[in-house]
């Protein structure tokens, strides 16, 4: 049983997540990753096995599977549309 860091609920479920991480100045995304989902809040949270294995995917030299372009927005007051 997990408890969510944020709402402290204890109910939650398993799901894949698909999560973009930044890593030496480049964004990647790996999919379908086991994670856990609070009921309430929906914080997800990767059990310590699971992170070490996208850091491991990431920073290593395994090939990705596939390439996408990726548009980035900044949400900025400053900025004017
Ligand atoms: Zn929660």
């Amino acid at each position: 049983m997990v408890t969510c860091e944020v709402c402290h609920a204890k109910e939650s479920r398993e799901a894949m997540m698909d999560e973009i991480f930044r890593t030496a100045g480049k964004y990647v995304r790996v999919d379908h990753i086991p994670a856990t989902v609070c009921i309430r809040c929906g914080e997800e949270t990767f059990s310590r096995e699971t992170a070490e294995t996208i850091r491991l995917r990431v920073r290593g030299q395994a090939k990705p599977a596939k390439s996408i372009a990726l548009e980035v927005f900044e949400f900025t007051h400053a900025s004017k549309i």
